[in-house]
């Protein structure tokens, strides 16, 4: 228990709660199941939030704010979702003093506020296709929460398009699905599988979802980001229509997609360790620290002195000297290690006469002596190469717990210990819930790229044409 963090052998589930607190990403709130995310977590999100952001203007979004509160008539429009998220909705029923006429649903998402707004700016087919997203706030009344991975409100985006066809719809969800998975691997050096999800475990009035899954250290597989193909149902429940270049009325057609702080809760679970905290470098709110060393006050003039000389033409954002004088440099290294910077540069009086600096890596916990002229360049080598390094070995991971799965007396002895298995299914949902009733798991996606190949279902037998990964789940 060094450091006051759980080993990961010993107990997986409280060594994430260990890191996340120790490292200060975020801390609990007054109010079960919600929290409070930290500087340290809240810069995490920022550099999440600036890379998406690019990525959906890249695409032809653009950003828009719709309010949290959404009146109880509007949750009831469309069957399937009403029926899937009221049960986990905070409702207010009471506002200035009084009882009010119409309970108003806090956000649990927002297509049915949005879906009323599109009726009023949708009219022809020249107001499609509409691409807006929303960075916000959801609350969602959960039972079991853990912080970032489940909590009762959290921070997202949600993406609400709107198109003239089918077709253009469809395009639009596999692209933000893709979108996902790009990021997932560039920025959090997490690989994924793209896929979509089986009518059990789609979104709650969607026609279909598709979605990214990762796996943890654990083998367990997390769901890291969902984007649906909404048909007419939305369109329908609030009346959208537009006229066509023939002149005749259409239901619009709908997409939405969203990613949440929950992916703050995976890129913790997948690469961080026993002594805390891994950030990827382009995530990093702080990516390198300095630790200048010293004993008297000679050598702290000396070695800070040459730490800000090091440093003058620097971007301000890339780094911190610490020269807190009530810590030991023991201290400090072993707090940057717990909260994930991805380099450490340690300077003491002896590498000033060197001319040189101690690098080391926050993910392989490598030590080098670097001259001090060409630094700078050296750090951008080296934070590319931990980015790499982290997805690489994630990748490796991901590859070697994956495997093709044929006897179910096989799965149910395995299953319980990680992994993903590649299983054969015959699309009956009688066989996957019957699946997740026997062993806490789930089918996770359906590849999009799993080859066609003869199988027969595990479950039942009967015909399979591909196989689809099953798992069990965060
Ligand atoms: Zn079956």
């Amino acid at each position: 228990m060094a450091k006051g963090i759980t080993k990961r052998s010993d107990d997986y589930a409280q060594w994430y709660i260990d890191v996340v607190l120790k490292s200060e990403m975020a801390d609990y709130s007054p109010v079960k199941g919600c929290m409070v995310i930290r500087p340290n977590g809240y810069g995490v999100w920022e550099n999440i939030q600036r890379n998406l952001d690019r990525m959906f203007k890249e695409t032809g979004h653009v950003n828009a704010y719709f309010p949290m509160f959404i009146p109880e008539s509007f949750m009831k429009k469309e069957a399937e979702h009403v029926e899937g998220f009221a049960p986990e909705c905070a409702v207010v029923t009471h506002a200035g003093g009084k009882l009010l006429e119409e309970p108003l649903y806090i956000r649990p998402t927002s297509e049915t506020i949005i879906w009323s707004t599109y009726k009023n700016w949708i009219s022809s087919y020249r107001d499609l296709p509409l691409l807006i997203n929303q960075w916000a706030n959801v609350c969602r009344w959960e039972m079991r929460t853990r912080l970032f991975l489940r909590t009762t409100e959290f921070l997202w985006q949600e993406g609400h398009t709107a198109h003239a066809t089918f077709e253009d719809a469809e395009e639009e969800a596999f692209r933000m699905v893709h979108v996902y998975k790009k990021f997932a691997e560039q920025y959090l050096a997490m690989p994924v599988i793209a896929g979509k999800k089986t009518d059990q475990e789609k979104f709650a009035g969607a026609l279909h979802t598709y979605c990214i899954e990762a796996m943890m250290q654990d083998g367990k597989a997390l769901q890291a980001g969902t984007s649906h193909h909404l048909g007419q149902n939305f369109a329908k429940a609030f009346d959208v229509q537009f006229q066509d270049a023939n002149k005749t009325m259409q239901y619009v057609y709908g997409t939405s997609w969203g990613v949440s702080t929950r992916l703050i809760g995976a890129m913790i679970m997948l690469h961080s360790d026993d002594n805390g905290l891994v950030i990827p470098p382009r995530l990093a709110p702080l990516p390198v620290v300095l630790v200048p060393i010293w004993r008297s006050d000679e050598e702290m003039a000396l070695v800070l002195g040459r730490a800000r000389e090091l440093t003058r033409d620097w971007d301000p954002l890339l780094y911190k000297i610490d020269d807190r004088d009530q810590y030991k440099p023991g201290y400090k290294f072993n707090e940057w290690e717990v909260r994930g910077v991805p380099i450490r540069i340690e300077i003491g009086p002896r590498d000033c006469q060197n001319n040189q600096v101690v690098v080391v890596r926050r993910d392989t916990g490598e030590k080098t002596p670097v001259p001090m002229d060409g630094l700078r360049a050296k750090l951008d080598v080296m934070l590319d190469d931990i980015q790499t390094n982290l997805y690489r070995t994630a990748e490796k991971r991901m590859k070697d717990n994956t495997r093709d799965c044929d006897a179910y007396e096989d799965y149910k002895a395995n299953v319980g210990n990680g992994g993903f298995y590649r299983i054969h299914w015959c699309g009956d949902a009688a066989c996957e819930k019957r699946l997740q009733e026997d062993t806490r798991s789930t089918i996770r996606c359906i590849p999009f790229d799993a080859p066609e190949e003869a199988g027969a279902c595990m479950l039942c037998g009967r015909p399979s044409k591909c196989r689809v990964v099953a798992a069990q789940a965060y």
